[in-house]
């Protein structure tokens, strides 16, 4: 079933204890829908500058991702991010927001994007989340991803927002300041209460956990030894996870599970390399040969 996704699209710089990139390919709609593309067909609906190369927006077409919702803002320029990362390779300061041409973005959804059943809202301002969601047409499910910044700045629209979608994905910092709680176990449970019907908190190297009416679970994260760049862990995690419930057509308990564990599975390989780097070099049959030893690793 089609996946359409909301978000960023972005130049990021990205500094690791080792390596420094300049101005190469992120945003949390790019790893997203990179990511959800080893499942299911993805409609990416986002803004770009003029400085935006004809040569990224191949290589999302060559992924059979529908880029007809991508929009060059005339005279504009691409959203642009930098950030730092400590020597844990899990905690990075933001170094620099350059918001640009997502600044003023407010997407007008096609009918073809309204109607489609599986949406992610990924991370941008949760305005521009609220009024995406609104423009829907009897979606299937709807899930949101967030962050500190919105959590701070757009307080009551992030309230609203958890009120209206099926699931919520957040890190474990951003789970703990939304509901001023050290304990993450009883901030999923708060942010449930919130309103969505399912809550994953992301723990970097540490995993995700889920939380629904029905069950309360931690998946660890796939031990990989080559940490090169966290970036887009996370939105490549929810690529993997939507992906999967959308090719699988359903979300049920099961289905769900089975999700968050190719998310994990994606993730992993995406913080191999610097952008989506690693992804590129991957196949459907890699993430299953990782999805055995996973399942092998977790028996007992
Ligand atoms: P992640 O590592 O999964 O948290 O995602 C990092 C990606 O999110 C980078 O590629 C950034 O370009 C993008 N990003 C960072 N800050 C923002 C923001 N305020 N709004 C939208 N996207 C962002």
């Amino acid at each position: 079933m089609s996946l359409l996704v909301v978000g960023s699209v972005a130049f990021d710089s990205v500094e690791t204890p080792t390596e420094r990139h300049e101005n190469v390919l992120g945003g949390s709609a790019t790893f997203f829908s990179y990511a959800a593309s080893f499942f299911t067909p993805v409609q990416l609906v986002a803004a770009v500058g003029e400085d935006w190369p004809a040569e990224h927006t191949k290589l999302l077409t060559d992924r059979g991702i529908d880029c007809s919702g991508l929009e060059t803002v005339k005279g504009g320029k691409t959203f642009r991010w930098s950030g730092k990362y400590l020597p844990n390779m899990n905690d990075r300061e933001t170094l620099e927001v350059h918001l640009n041409v997502l600044g003023g973005f407010d997407p007008k959804l096609t009918e073809a994007h309204r109607r489609s059943p599986f949406l992610f809202l990924a991370n941008g301002s949760t305005t521009t989340q609220l009024s995406v969601l609104r423009q829907m047409t009897g979606a299937t499910l709807r899930v949101a991803d967030t962050m500190d910044l919105w959590i701070r700045t757009q307080h009551d629209q992030v309230l609203e927002l958890l009120k209206e979608i099926d699931g919520i994905v957040m890190n474990d910092s951003e789970a703990k300041l939304l509901c001023e709680d050290e304990n993450l176990v009883r901030a999923g449970h708060k942010v449930l209460e919130m309103g969505p019907k399912f809550v994953v908190i992301k723990k970097g190297e540490h995993g995700v956990m889920f939380f629904s009416k029905y069950e309360t679970y931690v998946l660890p994260a796939f031990p990989t030894p080559d940490v090169v760049d966290p970036t887009g862990a996370g939105d490549s995690f929810a690529g993997g996870m939507m992906g999967y419930l959308a090719e699988q057509g359903n979300f049920e308990p099961a289905t769900l599970k089975k999700a968050m564990a190719y998310g994990t599975l994606v993730a992993s390989f995406n913080v191999e390399a610097f952008s989506l780097d690693r992804m590129k070099q991957i196949t459907r049959a890699d993430l299953e040969r990782r999805m055995e030893s996973y399942q092998r690793m977790l028996s007992f």
